[in-house]
Protein backbone atom coordinates (compact mmCIF):
# COMPACT_ATOMS: atom_id res chain seq x y z
CA UNK A 1 0.00 0.00 0.00
CA UNK A 2 1.45 3.26 -0.97
CA UNK A 3 1.99 6.00 1.78
CA UNK A 4 -0.59 8.16 0.18
CA UNK A 5 -3.53 4.95 0.09
CA UNK A 6 -2.50 4.53 4.37
CA UNK A 7 -2.70 8.24 5.18
CA UNK A 8 -6.56 8.01 3.64
CA UNK A 9 -7.16 4.70 5.10
CA UNK A 10 -6.67 6.66 8.39
CA UNK A 11 -8.41 9.78 7.53
CA UNK A 12 -11.42 7.62 6.93
CA UNK A 13 -11.24 5.98 10.42
CA UNK A 14 -10.38 9.07 12.41
CA UNK A 15 -13.63 10.34 10.52
CA UNK A 16 -15.92 7.49 11.45
CA UNK A 17 -14.88 7.70 14.63
CA UNK A 18 -15.37 11.44 15.08
CA UNK A 19 -18.94 10.67 13.67
CA UNK A 20 -19.63 8.29 16.77
CA UNK A 21 -18.77 10.19 19.08
CA UNK A 22 -20.45 13.61 17.88
CA UNK A 23 -23.41 10.54 18.01
CA UNK A 24 -23.21 10.13 21.54
CA UNK A 25 -22.41 13.43 22.52
CA UNK A 26 -25.57 15.11 20.59
CA UNK A 27 -27.51 12.08 22.62
CA UNK A 28 -25.69 13.67 25.36
CA UNK A 29 -26.89 17.47 24.56
CA UNK A 30 -29.99 16.26 23.91
CA UNK A 31 -30.96 14.68 27.11
CA UNK A 32 -29.80 17.91 28.63
CA UNK A 33 -33.06 20.13 29.02
CA UNK A 34 -32.97 21.31 32.56
CA UNK A 35 -32.10 24.39 32.45
CA UNK A 36 -31.14 25.49 36.35
CA UNK A 37 -28.18 26.55 38.42
CA UNK A 38 -26.13 24.27 40.17
CA UNK A 39 -23.99 23.35 43.21
CA UNK A 40 -20.68 22.82 42.24
CA UNK A 41 -17.56 21.83 44.75
CA UNK A 42 -14.08 22.05 44.49
CA UNK A 43 -12.39 20.06 47.15
CA UNK A 44 -9.23 17.84 47.72
CA UNK A 45 -5.76 18.46 48.70
CA UNK A 46 -4.29 19.18 45.37
CA UNK A 47 -3.58 23.06 44.18
CA UNK A 48 -6.32 24.80 41.49
CA UNK A 49 -9.59 24.98 43.62
CA UNK A 50 -10.09 28.76 44.34
CA UNK A 51 -8.24 29.56 40.99
CA UNK A 52 -11.34 27.34 39.58
CA UNK A 53 -13.60 29.31 41.27
CA UNK A 54 -12.51 32.40 40.12
CA UNK A 55 -12.07 31.33 36.72
CA UNK A 56 -15.98 30.52 36.97
CA UNK A 57 -16.51 34.05 38.18
CA UNK A 58 -14.54 35.72 35.23
CA UNK A 59 -16.71 33.14 33.01
CA UNK A 60 -20.07 34.75 34.75
CA UNK A 61 -18.75 38.27 34.60
CA UNK A 62 -18.15 37.78 30.86
CA UNK A 63 -21.33 37.62 30.06
CA UNK A 64 -23.01 40.15 31.97
CA UNK A 65 -23.87 38.45 34.88
CA UNK A 66 -24.27 39.58 38.64
CA UNK A 67 -21.98 37.89 40.98
CA UNK A 68 -21.11 37.25 44.83
CA UNK A 69 -17.96 36.07 46.23
CA UNK A 70 -16.97 35.54 49.91
CA UNK A 71 -13.95 34.07 51.27
CA UNK A 72 -14.43 32.56 54.62
CA UNK A 73 -10.30 33.53 55.16
CA UNK A 74 -8.93 35.02 58.12
CA UNK A 75 -7.95 38.31 57.84
CA UNK A 76 -8.16 40.06 54.17
CA UNK A 77 -6.12 38.48 51.61
CA UNK A 78 -4.50 39.98 48.53
CA UNK A 79 -5.15 38.22 45.71
CA UNK A 80 -4.02 38.58 41.90
CA UNK A 81 -7.54 38.13 40.77
CA UNK A 82 -8.92 40.89 42.86
CA UNK A 83 -6.92 43.26 42.08
CA UNK A 84 -7.84 43.01 38.54
CA UNK A 85 -11.43 42.84 39.04
CA UNK A 86 -11.62 45.43 41.53
CA UNK A 87 -10.65 47.61 38.37
CA UNK A 88 -13.77 46.58 36.23
CA UNK A 89 -15.83 49.38 35.04
CA UNK A 90 -18.79 48.82 37.52
CA UNK A 91 -21.11 50.29 35.41
CA UNK A 92 -20.53 47.53 33.12
CA UNK A 93 -19.68 44.80 35.38
CA UNK A 94 -21.58 43.55 39.05
CA UNK A 95 -18.84 42.04 41.39
CA UNK A 96 -19.38 42.05 44.97
CA UNK A 97 -16.18 40.57 46.87
CA UNK A 98 -15.75 40.23 50.71
CA UNK A 99 -13.38 38.67 52.93
CA UNK A 100 -13.76 37.59 56.92
CA UNK A 101 -11.50 40.25 57.19
CA UNK A 102 -10.84 39.63 60.81
CA UNK A 103 -6.99 40.91 60.04
CA UNK A 104 -5.12 40.50 63.82
CA UNK A 105 -6.91 36.83 64.43
CA UNK A 106 -4.03 35.05 63.37
CA UNK A 107 -1.89 36.54 65.99
CA UNK A 108 -4.72 36.27 69.03
CA UNK A 109 -6.00 32.88 67.98
CA UNK A 110 -9.20 33.56 68.99
CA UNK A 111 -12.09 31.21 67.71
CA UNK A 112 -14.45 33.76 69.04
CA UNK A 113 -13.28 36.63 66.75
CA UNK A 114 -13.07 34.30 64.07
CA UNK A 115 -17.12 33.09 64.39
CA UNK A 116 -18.63 36.67 64.55
CA UNK A 117 -16.39 37.47 61.37
CA UNK A 118 -17.28 34.16 59.67
CA UNK A 119 -21.07 34.87 60.90
CA UNK A 120 -21.12 38.39 59.73
CA UNK A 121 -19.86 37.04 56.26
CA UNK A 122 -22.36 34.20 55.95
CA UNK A 123 -24.88 37.32 57.05
CA UNK A 124 -23.91 39.01 53.27
CA UNK A 125 -23.28 35.68 51.29
CA UNK A 126 -27.05 34.22 52.55
CA UNK A 127 -28.59 37.86 50.95
CA UNK A 128 -26.72 37.06 47.97
CA UNK A 129 -28.32 33.47 47.82
CA UNK A 130 -31.95 34.98 48.62
CA UNK A 131 -31.70 37.57 45.81
CA UNK A 132 -32.47 36.25 41.85
CA UNK A 133 -30.61 38.93 40.15
CA UNK A 134 -27.00 36.91 41.34
CA UNK A 135 -26.19 34.38 39.18
CA UNK A 136 -23.08 33.02 40.80
CA UNK A 137 -22.51 32.85 44.14
CA UNK A 138 -18.69 31.94 45.64
CA UNK A 139 -18.40 30.68 49.21
CA UNK A 140 -14.36 30.30 49.03
CA UNK A 141 -12.78 27.92 51.52
CA UNK A 142 -16.58 27.61 53.36
CA UNK A 143 -15.28 24.16 54.11
CA UNK A 144 -13.22 25.62 56.89
CA UNK A 145 -15.89 27.70 58.58
CA UNK A 146 -18.30 24.66 58.64
CA UNK A 147 -15.27 22.32 59.78
CA UNK A 148 -14.39 24.77 62.34
CA UNK A 149 -18.59 25.21 63.16
CA UNK A 150 -18.30 29.13 62.96
CA UNK A 151 -21.25 29.06 61.04
CA UNK A 152 -24.59 26.33 61.41
CA UNK A 153 -24.66 24.07 58.89
CA UNK A 154 -28.18 23.44 58.79
CA UNK A 155 -28.79 27.78 57.97
CA UNK A 156 -26.24 26.96 55.50
CA UNK A 157 -27.33 24.13 53.90
CA UNK A 158 -31.01 25.69 53.68
CA UNK A 159 -30.25 29.01 52.08
CA UNK A 160 -28.27 27.05 49.68
CA UNK A 161 -31.31 25.07 49.18
CA UNK A 162 -33.99 28.02 48.47
CA UNK A 163 -32.04 29.85 46.35
CA UNK A 164 -33.36 30.78 43.39
CA UNK A 165 -33.57 28.41 40.84
CA UNK A 166 -31.09 30.27 38.53
CA UNK A 167 -28.82 30.77 40.91
CA UNK A 168 -25.04 28.79 40.90
CA UNK A 169 -23.16 28.31 44.28
CA UNK A 170 -19.38 27.41 43.76
CA UNK A 171 -17.89 26.29 47.58
CA UNK A 172 -14.46 25.48 47.39
CA UNK A 173 -12.20 24.01 50.63
CA UNK A 174 -10.31 20.70 51.91
CA UNK A 175 -12.30 18.56 53.75
CA UNK A 176 -15.48 18.83 52.49
CA UNK A 177 -17.82 16.22 54.37
CA UNK A 178 -20.19 14.30 52.85
CA UNK A 179 -23.27 16.60 53.46
CA UNK A 180 -22.06 18.79 50.97
CA UNK A 181 -20.91 16.21 48.68
CA UNK A 182 -25.16 15.37 48.89
CA UNK A 183 -25.96 18.31 47.78
CA UNK A 184 -23.76 19.02 44.61
CA UNK A 185 -24.57 18.50 41.20
CA UNK A 186 -20.60 18.85 40.42
CA UNK A 187 -18.02 17.90 42.52
CA UNK A 188 -14.35 18.23 41.69
CA UNK A 189 -11.43 16.61 43.67
CA UNK A 190 -8.20 18.46 43.24
CA UNK A 191 -5.49 15.54 43.93
CA UNK A 192 -2.05 16.39 44.74
CA UNK A 193 0.37 14.88 43.53
CA UNK A 194 3.03 17.01 44.29
CA UNK A 195 3.31 20.82 45.34
CA UNK A 196 6.39 22.99 44.98
CA UNK A 197 5.78 24.11 48.84
CA UNK A 198 6.86 20.47 49.72
CA UNK A 199 10.25 20.96 47.70
CA UNK A 200 11.07 24.19 49.65
CA UNK A 201 10.19 26.45 46.66
CA UNK A 202 7.85 29.76 48.42
CA UNK A 203 4.47 30.26 47.93
CA UNK A 204 4.83 32.88 44.56
CA UNK A 205 2.92 35.94 44.29
CA UNK A 206 0.45 36.14 40.89
CA UNK A 207 0.76 32.09 41.31
CA UNK A 208 -0.47 31.33 44.26
CA UNK A 209 -2.83 34.16 45.62
P1 LIG B 1 -5.23 27.95 44.59
O1 LIG B 1 -5.63 29.18 45.39
O2 LIG B 1 -3.82 28.05 44.09
O3 LIG B 1 -6.22 27.57 43.54
P2 LIG B 1 -6.34 26.03 46.41
O4 LIG B 1 -7.47 26.94 46.57
O5 LIG B 1 -6.61 24.70 45.78
O6 LIG B 1 -5.18 26.73 45.62
P3 LIG B 1 -5.96 25.98 49.30
O7 LIG B 1 -6.17 24.67 49.96
O8 LIG B 1 -7.01 27.02 49.42
O9 LIG B 1 -5.60 25.71 47.77
O10 LIG B 1 -4.57 26.52 49.78
C1 LIG B 1 -4.24 27.85 49.91
C2 LIG B 1 -2.83 28.13 49.47
O11 LIG B 1 -1.98 26.99 49.53
C3 LIG B 1 -2.74 28.59 48.04
O12 LIG B 1 -1.75 29.56 47.97
C4 LIG B 1 -2.35 27.37 47.27
O13 LIG B 1 -1.67 27.68 46.07
C5 LIG B 1 -1.48 26.65 48.24
N1 LIG B 1 -1.59 25.18 48.06
C6 LIG B 1 -2.58 24.51 47.44
N2 LIG B 1 -2.37 23.17 47.48
C7 LIG B 1 -1.22 22.99 48.15
C8 LIG B 1 -0.45 21.83 48.54
N3 LIG B 1 -0.83 20.60 48.21
N4 LIG B 1 0.71 22.05 49.26
C9 LIG B 1 1.10 23.30 49.58
N5 LIG B 1 0.41 24.42 49.26
C10 LIG B 1 -0.72 24.29 48.54
MG1 LIG C 1 -8.33 27.92 48.13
Amino acid sequence: MSDNSSDESQRQRHKQRMQKRKKIVDAGIAQALEQRGVVVVYTGEGKGKTTAAIGTVTRALGYGYRVFVAQFIKGTWECGEKNLLAGLPAEQYSLEWHQMGTGFTWETQDDEVDRAAAQALWDKASKALADPDVYLVVLDELTYALNYRWLDRSHVLAAIDSRPQAQTVVITGRGARQYLLDIADTVSEMRSHKHAFAAGVAARRGIEW
